[in-house]
Parts: C-alpha cells; sequence; structure tokens
C-alpha cells in the first residue's frame, strides 16, 4: 500500500518536473519568436521608412534641381509659388547665391529679413558643404517658429550650362508633411521608434515615435559611442565590416543599448544617396512584457493544469489513505461487533503498560451457555446476540474504557478503575445489564456472563500474565456462573495444580504410565457381548489419577488428540491380541474426546489404525458425548455417516445431561443411547429418575437405538432396568474396569458358566 502511496506522489513529482521542463521549452520558443517577430516588424518599418524617405528626398531633388535651374533663367521667383502651392509638404523655397544671400523666395516673404546662410553659423556648416556635393543635401532640423512646425533643409547646388556652381536651391521641408504622415503610423508601439540620423555628423533629421518627443533630440548630434555600439552590434552579429553596412543597402537588425543606457532591439539601413541611417528601435521592456503577458498565460495554464493533477492525485492517494485506514480497522477491528479485537489488544496493550502509565483493570468475560444457543438456532443467532451484547457492553461501560472482543464469546474490558469495591460494583453493573433477557426475533434468550478480573500492576506485570491472571479469575467465576470474581494468589494454585499436571501428562504418555482398562458390558442374558475402553494413569509422582482429572487437562492443553491416538491404538492391538489369544470376540467401545473428534484430519487416522487391525470382525464402537452436538452440525453429520459407513457403532455417551433436542438426535447416525449414571443412581428412590429413564428407553426404542444403561451397582437397578426394557448393562455390579489380565479372568469365569 505504501508503495503504491509512494508512487502516486512520484508520479506526480515527474509530471510536474516535466510540466516545468515543457514550461521552460516552450517559454524559450515563445521568447524567440517574440524578439523575432519584433525584428521583422522593424525591418519592414526600416524597409518601409527608408524607400518611402528616399523617394521622398529624391522627388525633392528633382524638384529643387528643376526650379533652380528654372529661377536661374527666369529670374522669376512666382514659379517657386506656384510650387509651394502643388508640395504642401514645403514650407518655402529660395535660391541663394554662392555667398550665402537669398536671391529668390516665395514673395510672401521678404528676402531682406532673411539671414545669410554663409553668415549664420547655424547654416553656415551645411550650405557650404551643399556647395561641394552634387546631390542634394539635408540641413539640420529647426523649429519654424512662424508655423510652429519643425522643417528640415534641404539645399542643392545649382550649375549652370557650363557647371560652374551659381547658387544654392533651398527649400524647408515640413516634417509633419514630408515624414510623420507615414512614420507615426507605422510605429510599432509607444516604444519603437523611428530615427533618421545624418551620417556625417550624426545630428538626428527625423524622429519618429508615439509619445511626444523633446526638442533637444535635433539639437545636439547623437553620441558617437552610440551609433559605434549599434555598428558593433550588427559586425558581431552578421560578421560583416562597418563599410559593408553602408555599402550593402541590407537592414540589420541586432541588440544593444541606446543612449540613455537602456536596452534596445533596433534595425538600421544606409541610405548612401542622402548620407542617412534609418533607424528603428524598441524598448527592450516593450518585447519583454510582451513576452511576459504570454509567459504569464502559460503560467497560468501550467499552474492550472498542475492544480488540477494535483487535486487529482490528492483524491486518489486520500482513497487510497481510506483504504488504507480500512484495512488498518478490519485488522484492529472485529467485522461482527465492530468492537477492537486481539490484534487491537495486542498492538494497543504495551501503550497501557508504558513505564509511568497508571494502574488499570483487565475484565475478562466469557457468555456462559453461548454454544447452546449457537447450536441450538443457528450461527446467526449466535451472530445477533453477539452484536446485541457489544451494544450493552458499550453502553454500559465507563467512556474512558476500552472494550475488545478478545474472540468467540469471549470479551475483555480495559478499565481505569482499580479500588476493589468500584470495581466489583462496575462489573456487577456490566452484568445486571448483560443478563438482561436478549430478544431476538421472536425469541427470548437469558445469557449470564462469567467476568474474572486482573490488576496492573498488582497482580501481573506483562501482558500474558495479565491475561492468564483475568482467565484464572473468570474460570473461578464460570465454577458458579454469571458471576465476578477478582482474581487472587490462591486462585493460582488450581491453576498451577493444572499447569503441573499438563506437564507431568506430556511426560507420562513417554514414560508408558498410561493404560487401558476395560469394563465388561452385559446384555439381558448377563452375557459379556462387549467392553468399554477406559484411560488410566499410574503416575510415579501424583498416585493413580482419575480421567476425570486428567481427560480436562489434556483437552485444555492440547494433549487431547495425542492422548487419544494413544488409547485408541492401544485398545485395538490389546482387544486384536485378547480376542485372537481367547478365540472369542466381543464390541469394543471407546470414548472419543471432542477435542479429538474435531481434528481435521481424526477419519485418516482412525482408517488406519482399524485397518491395522486384521481382525476384520472386531466390532468397533466409538462413544462421544452429547455436548459434542455443541460444535458445528453440519460438519459432523456427514463425518459420522462417513464412521458408520467403515462399520463402526456410534453410542451417545451420558445420555440426559446435556442439551440435544429430540429434532437433532432423528437425525443423528447413532446406534446406542447410554443413559447417564447419575440417572441410575437415584433410579430406585427416585420418580422422576425412573421416569426419565422410562421416556429415554421409550424414545430410543421409537428411533431404533439400542439402551446401555451405565453405573448399574445392584441387582434392584438391574431388575428395574430390564423391567423398563432396557437391553445393555455396564456397572460394578457386574465388573470394575478391569486390566487386561483381569478381564482375561473375567471372560474366562464367563466361559465356565
Ligand atoms: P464415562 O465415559 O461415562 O465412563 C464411565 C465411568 O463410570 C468410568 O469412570 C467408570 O469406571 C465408571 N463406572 C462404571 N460403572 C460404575 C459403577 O457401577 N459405579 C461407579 N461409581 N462408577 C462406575 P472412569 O473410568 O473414571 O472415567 C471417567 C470418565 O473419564 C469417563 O466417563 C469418560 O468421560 C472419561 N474417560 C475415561 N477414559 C477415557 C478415554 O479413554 N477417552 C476419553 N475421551 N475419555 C475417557
Ligand atoms: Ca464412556
Ligand atoms: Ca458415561
Amino acid at each position: 500500500m505504501a508503495l503504491i502511496q509512494k508512487n502516486i506522489w512520484t508520479i506526480f513529482y515527474i509530471l510536474l518536473l516535466c510540466g516545468i521542463g515543457f514550461l521552460g521549452i516552450v517559454s524559450y520558443a515563445k521568447w524567440n519568436n517574440v524578439r523575432e517577430h519584433y525584428a521583422d516588424d522593424q525591418i519592414n518599418l526600416v524597409k518601409l521608412v527608408g524607400n518611402a524617405t528616399h523617394s521622398l528626398l529624391l522627388s525633392q531633388e528633382m524638384i529643387l534641381d528643376v526650379l533652380g535651374k528654372q529661377v536661374l533663367r527666369d529670374k522669376d521667383p512666382r514659379i517657386l509659388d506656384e510650387l509651394l502651392l502643388l508640395n504642401p509638404s514645403v514650407v518655402a523655397f529660395g535660391f541663394v547665391d554662392v555667398d550665402g544671400n537669398y536671391r529668390y523666395v516665395n514673395t510672401k516673404f521678404d528676402k531682406a529679413k532673411l539671414p545669410n546662410l554663409r553668415q549664420n553659423p547655424l547654416t553656415k556648416e551645411s550650405f557650404e558643404y551643399t556647395l561641394t556635393q552634387k546631390s542634394m543635401v539635408l540641413g539640420r532640423t529647426y523649429y519654424i517658429a512662424a508655423s510652429g512646425r519643425w522643417g528640415i533643409p534641404i539645399r542643392k547646388s545649382v550649375v549652370d550650362d557650363s557647371g560652374k556652381i551659381m547658387g544654392v536651391m533651398t527649400a524647408g521641408l515640413s516634417v509633419e508633411g514630408a515624414f510623420k504622415i507615414y512614420t507615426d503610423r507605422l510605429s510599432l508601439s509607444e516604444y519603437n521608434k523611428v530615427t533618421l540620423i545624418r551620417e556625417r555628423d550624426r545630428f538626428v533629421q527625423f524622429q519618429s515615435a508615439s509619445r511626444e518627443i523633446s526638442k533637444e533630440i535635433y539639437e545636439n548630434p547623437l553620441p558617437e559611442v552610440f551609433l559605434n555600439a549599434l555598428m558593433d552590434a550588427i559586425v558581431q552579429r552578421y560578421a560583416v565590416s562597418k563599410d559593408d553596412i553602408k555599402t550593402s543597402g541590407r537592414i540589420y537588425t541586432a541588440s544593444a543599448r541606446d543612449v540613455t543606457g537602456e536596452k534596445i532591439q533596433f534595425a538600421l539601413k544606409y541610405d548612401p544617396r542622402y548620407a542617412l541611417w534609418i533607424l528603428s528601435d524598441i524598448d527592450e521592456t516593450q518585447i519583454t512584457r510582451e513576452f511576459m503577458n504570454h509567459f504569464f498565460g502559460y503560467i497560468l495554464l501550467f499552474v492550472g493544469v498542475h492544480v488540477v493533477l494535483f487535486i487529482l492525485f490528492k483524491i486518489i492517494s486520500d482513497a487510497e489513505n481510506k483504504r488504507r485506514a480500512d484495512l488498518v480497522f478490519q485488522a484492529t477491528h472485529d467485522s461482527l461487533t465492530h468492537l477492537p479485537n486481539r490484534a487491537y489488544f495486542q498492538q494497543y496493550i504495551h501503550d497501557w503498560m508504558g513505564e509511568n502509565a497508571p494502574p488499570f483493570s483487565l475484565l475478562y468475560f466469557d457468555l456462559d451457555h453461548f454454544k447452546n444457543v449457537n447450536d441450538s438456532f443457528g450461527h446467526h443467532f449466535g451472530d445477533l446476540l453477539l452484536i446485541e451484547f457489544s451494544r450493552r457492553l458499550l453502553e454500559v461501560k465507563t467512556p474512558e474504557s476500552i472494550a475488545i472482543r478478545q474472540g468467540g464469546d469471549e470479551f475483555l474490558l480495559l478499565s481505569y478503575v482499580t479500588d476493589d469495591h468500584e470495581l466489583l460494583a462496575q462489573a456487577e453493573k456490566i452484568m445486571q445489564e448483560i443478563s438482561k433477557p436478549y430478544r431476538i426475533k421472536q425469541f427470548n434468550f437469558v445469557v449470564g456472563a462469567s467476568i474474572g478480573i486482573a490488576k496492573y500492576p498488582e497482580h501481573a506485570q506483562s501482558v500474558d500474565m495479565l491475561l492468564r491472571a483475568a482467565d484464572i479469575a473468570m474460570y473461578e467465576a464460570k465454577k458458579y456462573k454469571n458471576s465476578v470474581r477478582l482474581f487472587a494468589a490462591s486462585m493460582q494454585e488450581g491453576y498451577l495444580n493444572r499447569v503441573m499436571m499438563e506437564h507431568m501428562l506430556r511426560q507420562a504418555l513417554e514414560k508408558g504410565e498410561l493404560y487401558v482398562a476395560y469394563q465388561p458390558q452385559m446384555d439381558r442374558n448377563g452375557i459379556m457381548y462387549g467392553v468399554e475402553a477406559l484411560a488410566r494413569w499410574q503416575s510415579a509422582e501424583l498416585g493413580l489419577v482419575p480421567p476425570d482429572q486428567f481427560i480436562p487437562v489434556a483437552e485444555a492443553s492440547g494433549l487431547m488428540p495425542k492422548l487419544g491416538d494413544f488409547i485408541l491404538k492401544k485398545t485395538l492391538e490389546e482387544m486384536q491380541r485378547f480376542q485372537e489369544a481367547l478365540d472369542i470376540r466381543f464390541q469394543v467401545s471407546i470414548n472419543i474426546s471432542i477435542k479429538q473428534f474435531m481434528e481435521a484430519n481424526f477419519l485418516k487416522k482412525l482408517t488406519r489404525e482399524i485397518q491395522k487391525t486384521k481382525l476384520d470382525n472386531l466390532a468397533i464402537c466409538l462413544e462421544i458425548t452429547e455436548s459434542l452436538f455443541i460444535e458445528d452440525i453440519d460438519y459432523l453429520l456427514p463425518l459420522l455417516k462417513k464412521i458408520r459407513e467403515m462399520g463402526l457403532y456410534i453410542s451417545m455417551d451420558d445420555f440426559g445431561t446435556g442439551y440435544s433436542s429430540l429434532n437433532i438426535l432423528r437425525k443423528l447416525p447413532i446406534d446406542e443411547l447410554k443413559i447417564d449414571k447419575s440417572f441410575i443412581d437415584t433410579l430406585i428412590e427416585d420418580v422422576t429418575a425412573e421416569k426419565m429413564v422410562q421416556n429415554i428407553i421409550t424414545i430410543g426404542k421409537n428411533l431404533e437405538l439400542a439402551i446401555l444403561a451405565e453405573g448399574v451397582e445392584t441387582k434392584a437397578q438391574e431388575e428395574k432396568l430390564l423391567h423398563l426394557g432396557c437391553d445393555r448393562f455396564q456397572g460394578y455390579f457386574y465388573a470394575k474396569p478391569l486390566t487386561y489380565d483381569a478381564l482375561q479372568t473375567f471372560v474366562e469365569e464367563q466361559k465356565r458358566h
């Protein structure tokens, strides 16, 4: 179980690890994907802006070229006004001579108020530079205060037909009109900006972004390190030279740090004709943010899936735990009464016996006559009775005490009460409750109990000794039935006697102290037709021990099967020898104890012993007592039938003392009823005894059974029994149990008469 438990969570952790791995891979892929996505977008953006800028500038250059030639020829500025109208992205046109003076401007301007481009420090450099260049040159972006807009001066040198430079055609390109229109719309996000940078001096020509841009951007050149950093990043990524970047016409993308030190991803292209860098850059934070949006989604999914998995595994694990708890409960509790069982007792009693544990008492319950209920009404009734019994026990016991079903009809109660008076009062109270009649179905039962009590640590210090002490006390209580006994040292004597006898009995078998005596059985004519084999123990230490004493000890100690085997063997062997020697045939009755009879291999042993007896016509009768039928009748009946099929007889011993109902008697495959000696004893003086004997004989005859009276001691008894119709007789009146030799004398004596 624990293995499954562990495995379940191992599987869960493996799945969790796989999940984390998967999350890692997917996130990494997404990260790259987002970055590439932004790189691609920026490349497209740079391509678009680059192309648009280039064609815009190209068209403006053409206009300047044509315009320059036109004003030089016509010396008339009106053409400038016309074109201004056609060209909304241009703020103004003007023609400046090589000395920097405006010669022609749009008519709305006053030429005289315009600065000399060569003398104005802001324009001087780019003006002079223009004169050296063939293609159009961009001036520094400036703020046109009059219109509140930003403009870019564009200038192109004008040459006459001979190729002499005549001046510069200049125009103000409105940033709004020329670039913003397309760049603002193309911006990828608020973190993206597109910048046009003049290669020559790193001045920003134009910057677009959806957020507000500070004007200073146009007033100072970008730091050289910044552009170098971009170059370096490209050089490193594409393995190209800086010149390649300018000449290839390709768009490059890489990561670097911007002027403020922020990490950016950028795309860059160079326009060689206008010496412009077209740069798109975006804050890495934006990329990270977008990735994070996805990543949180993944995390959410991951957590969700694993929470569901966890719940699932938890359910399985809980079910498993419950199953285990159930198993433990099943193992430590009785399935019938649900009380803790013997296993529970063995497991937890040590807690009660801990070093500083308080003293406690053990009450040992044994139901009286429970087996009768089981036998007469079936096990189902017995079960119901036990359930009801334990219910009452639970009801009447104090809350802190523990009731345990020790097995069968034996129960234990552990209680912290140790005061003798209190203890006995408690036991009496319980006794009263459990002695009340039990109503099961339509029947009423009265079932008493015997209670033995032992105290820890006063009477015993170990589990076994405590149980034994309580058992001894219970054994004492049993003698009187339905009573309570507190353990006393004196009780142990009887117990020790039993233990000692048991010990000696074991040895007796080996020492050959046991033998068999045979008591003759007579027919109506006074002729011996059989003998009853009776065990004898001549102990070296104890003297002659009567079977009434050692047979119960053998039964209680588990020695009975062995002892029974011995008697069976010995009897058959001796009687075979005897009958062969005297050439006489008579029946041999052998007492079979319940313990012996209920042994699983009893029939096998019996068959084997009988087969060994070569005397086939040796008539053998097994004497069993009524109390045998307290045992399982469904097991017994077939067994008895088989024994009879083997040609053996069966006699019911001690008849009249037990509880067998006539119903059972009718079903039993028996041959003989043996009227108990107690009835014969009082037969002459007691009318009830006579009635009883009369009844037994009538019943027996009805069932076609032979009737044997045992314990016949007087002539009067014999005569009465003959009169009542008894068939067979056994008793001191004819002979006591005899040794082999004495039996021989007896038989020879009989022969002579
Ligand atoms: P049981 O089977 O009822 O045996 C009859 C007992 O009555 C025998 O006592 C016998 O000696 C005694 N008895 C017979 N006639 C008279 C009589 O006229 N007057 C008196 N006072 N007693 C008479 P025993 O041999 O002491 O056996 C006692 C019991 O021990 C037996 O009762 C039987 O239950 C048991 N037992 C004896 N031998 C064996 C045995 O080999 N196997 C088993 N399982 N039990 C045995
Ligand atoms: Ca007998
Ligand atoms: Ca008897």
